[in-house]
């Protein structure tokens, strides 16, 4: 008897056992996949782990169905990694490999698929049967797969399916189509034949008669003096040697211009790309040195340079270090700066050894990253991604950067596995015994704790590139400020003074607000009212552009009333201030300006923020009122002003985290102002001017907020001194949720011996119906984690042997973020 162990996609802890005859058992490898059946008549793609003949003792081995892999697609590594997600992460590790895995490798029976919309096809290369599929879904829209298994007649239609997709015939269906293409920038450059000296001589015999088109040339010779190098644009020559494009058109057709087109954000390093010779800074040389000479001692390094210090250019050298030896370099940002800004500055360098994964990538990009991945290809060998690249079949990783590491994004919330990307990197990498080198502006209290102790090294970079001083920050104090009637809306005069002359010189402004939306709240004047959300324990936030209320918890959205729903009154008002009310007021303040808005709303979509970025970059808008998007690493270099619309709310937040990454936000989206030649200006309003937090972010104190932060989190016990375990507690009845909760938390501060808290209602106590309580376990470091995760676990099965609480969903969160 032969039987292959497998994971399955489903949230299920175990393992499970399928028999296979004995030319399958030799066939098959670990890391193989292989369709079988679950439940009634469920078809799932599982991975093999461990080919074995030991029959399961509690049930009968049910064959399996066929084999998808003739290679495994799943390494060894990935597969021990993936087992210590789940395990340290307390989930199951079916939701690891669900999680992991680009979702066309892991088709059920249920899966929709559908053509792909824009894609050629050539009927002629496909197999019978792929071309009965495809007949198929000419008539209709969408098929799944199993109706596939109707339409072949066969049992085995993964594979065939499989193929489509790789042909690019086929995408599941639940995918979003989208194409953007980056604009493009027309700029000019010198023939070929007028570059030498005496090149330039015949050039001005050649326009002798065209003095207008003389003058055009010579400015082009003084701007590409100026900008050393610089691409240089036709709007660029236009405007310096005040000609017409016409002009520079005829030019063009002389040949003595050649023109070419950019991709803007290409463009600020090249002009020509291939011939970049990057040249450290003596600082970032000095950094880049002392990293490697960290390297020789630590697994890890900590790279803390301030914002606009040139990491990038850093990480570029390193990574063009670690390309000659061969080895895998996996570059991890948060999602969101995760923009063709920067990747096409990777591209520029790399050329098509980088490969980019992006949870906004369909099925097709991902899953040729994989395979590339999988078979070590050139064209793979610097993967850049957001915190899922972690799950790449590596099998030669030597090099790992997480970038902007104090990021909460890299923590995965929902679902499981709950992961951090940087730790899970750092474990990931010792596999491989390669290195890591985490990089902030504003490391994370945890990382810096690290560095500080001697587990990580620590490098500091102090100075910005090029030796730009850090933008200067004024404080306004809006009490002040109203109480002597200086405000017009939300803006100071200070404020409104700076704007004002940052675009007198055709500067560019950034204004940052926490919250989206016209203004959070609608407010019945008569009776205090305010409209709620029907499923969740939350007020309905006002959107004054659609018109209507919306929940920001679960998406339920109302028209906007014209009466109080309690009291009938009509005497309604906004209450608060978001980013569209920023816009809006800025529309009145400066009415010839262009106001540009980057939050959830306008950034949906592949490519939404990519849009939104490169206008701004391309100068189509003035003033960009965003939210915490902002502060992602971007690089503008024409923003000379940061306003940062009130920064108390983001102060007093119920959360132990809530001043260290109020300093971050605050740090890092200052930072975007004066990036390039001249010092940028940073405007913070509040209304606690005084506050320690605003004080270290005016005197750019990151070492202050680190000790009095680190002192806070000793003293209350949180990381670094203490992890933290949450465990949410879920169910429609709220007593039966009460009652539950609190003999858990009970059960829990028995056995544990260590600081159990709760059970608690959270500020949101109530989602999508569901009621929500609370349990925080505080794990000192010197009582060892995986004992203490074994007696939860143990406790959590009991909990779910009571008849009565059985349907209390619990979700388990440890290192909560
Ligand atoms: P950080 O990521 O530290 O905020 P960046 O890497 O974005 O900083 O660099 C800031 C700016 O300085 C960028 O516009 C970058 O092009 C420029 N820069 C940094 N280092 C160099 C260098 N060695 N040569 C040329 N330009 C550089
Ligand atoms: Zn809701």
């Amino acid at each position: 008897m032969y039987f292959v162990e497998v994971i399955l996609p489903l949230a299920l802890a175990k393992t499970f056992t399928y028999s296979v005859s004995e030319a399958e058992y030799h066939y098959i490898q670990k890391g193989m996949r292989i369709a079988v059946p679950f439940g009634k008549s469920k078809i799932y793609t599982a991975l093999a782990i461990d080919l074995h003949q030991n029959k399961p003792a509690l049930y009968e081995a049910k064959e399996i169905h066929q084999i998808l892999d003739e290679m495994p697609v799943v390494t060894e590594n990935q597969i021990k990694h993936w087992q210590w997600i789940a395990s340290y992460y307390m989930c199951a590790i079916g939701d690891v490999y669900r999680g992991a895995m680009p979702s066309a490798l892991l088709l059920e029976n249920e899966t929709l698929i559908s053509q792909k919309s824009d894609a050629f096809i050539d009927e002629s290369q496909l197999t019978d049967d792929e071309f009965l599929i495809f007949q198929a879904l000419q008539q209709q829209s969408s098929l799944k797969v199993q109706d596939v298994v109707g339409i072949l007649n066969k049992k085995s239609v993964f594979p065939i399916i499989q193929k489509l997709i790789d042909k690019n015939v086929l995408v599941l269906q639940d995918e979003v189509q989208e194409v953007y293409k980056p604009k493009l920038v027309r700029y000019i450059r010198l023939s070929e034949q007028y570059k030498s000296d005496s090149g330039l001589s015949e050039l001005l015999e050649v326009l002798k008669n065209a003095n207008k088109q003389k003058e055009v040339v010579l400015t082009y010779f003084q701007l590409s003096a100026a900008s050393n190098k610089k691409a240089i644009s036709v709007k660029e020559l236009v405007e310096a040697s005040q000609s017409t494009s016409a002009q520079v058109k005829a030019l063009i057709d002389k040949q003595v211009f050649e023109e070419y087109l950019l991709q803007e954000d290409r463009v600020k390093f090249t002009g020509e790309i291939n011939d970049t010779l990057l040249q450290l800074s003596e600082a970032q040389q000095k950094a880049f040195d002392e990293i490697k000479n960290g390297f020789i001692e630590k697994e890890v390094c900590l790279l803390h340079g301030v914002t606009s210090s040139g990491k990038t250019e850093i990480y570029i050298k390193l990574i063009e270090d670690y390309l000659k030896t061969g080895k895998q370099i996996l570059f991890l940002l948060p999602e969101i700066a995760l923009t063709t800004q920067l990747v096409s500055r990777l591209q520029a360098y790399f050329g098509n050894k980088v490969a980019v994964f992006h949870s906004k990538y369909n099925n097709n990009e991902r899953v040729e990253v994989w395979n590339q991945v999988l078979q070590n290809s050139e064209k793979a060998q610097v993967v850049i991604g957001a915190r899922s690249a972690l799950f790449l079949p590596f099998s030669n990783l030597g090099f790992v950067i997480v970038d902007e590491e104090h990021e909460q994004t890299f923590k995965q919330q929902d679902p499981a596995p709950r992961y951090h990307a940087r730790d899970a990197a750092i474990v990931l990498a010792g596999f491989f015994n390669a290195k890591v080198l985490l990089g902030s502006a504003t490391p994370s209290i945890e990382s810096y704790y690290n560095a500080q102790n001697g587990k990580y090294g620590l490098i500091e970079l102090k100075t910005r590139y090029g030796n730009v001083r850090l933008p200067e920050i004024e404080l306004v104090d809006l009490k002040d400020k109203y109480f002597r009637k200086r405000m017009t809306g939300h803006f100071s005069d200070v404020l409104i003074e700076a704007i004002s002359e940052a675009l007198s010189l055709g500067e560019q402004v950034i204004l940052f607000q926490n919250r989206r939306g016209y203004s959070p709240l609608l407010e019945c004047m008569t009776c205090g009212h305010v409209p709620q959300c029907q499923q969740c324990d939350v007020s309905l936030t006002y959107h004054k552009h659609r018109n209507e209320l919306r929940c920001h918890y679960c998406g339920y959205s109302i028209a906007k009333p014209t009466r109080c729903h309690s009291c009938s009154g009509i005497d309604l008002s906004t209450k608060g201030f978001g980013t569209e009310q920023i816009q809006q007021e800025l529309v009145q303040l400066f009415p010839e300006k262009k106001i540009g808005r980057m939050d959830q709303d306008t950034t949906r979509g592949k490519f939404g923020f990519e849009k939104i970025i490169d206008s701004f970059k391309n100068r189509e808008i003035d003033i960009m009122v965003g939210t915490q998007m902002l502060a992602k690493g971007l690089d503008f270099d024409n923003v000379s002003l940061v306003g940062i619309m009130n920064a108390d709310n983001m102060l007093y937040h119920p959360d132990f985290r809530a001043f260290e990454r109020s300093f971050q936000t605050m740090i890092q989206v200052a930072g975007r102002a004066g990036r390039a030649e001249k010092q940028g200006k940073v405007v913070i309003q509040t209304y606690n001017p005084h506050h320690n937090t605003i004080q270290q972010v005016t005197n750019n104190d990151y070492a202050g907020m680190y000790k009095e932060q680190l002192y806070d989190r000793q003293i209350y016990k949180y990381p670094p001194y203490f992890r933290i375990i949450k465990l949410s507690l879920k169910h429609r009845d709220f007593e039966k949720l009460k009652e539950g909760s609190m003999w858990l938390y009970q059960v829990l501060s028995q056995h544990l011996g260590i600081p159990v808290l709760g059970p608690e209602e959270p500020p949101v106590n109530r989602i999508r119906n569901e009621y929500i309580r609370t349990i925080m376990i505080k794990n000192p470091h010197n009582v060892s984690i995986m004992g203490t995760k074994k007696t939860i676990q143990k406790i959590l099965n009991s909990f779910d042997s009571v008849a009565q609480y059985r349907m209390i969903k619990v979700v388990l969160n440890v290192d909560f973020y």
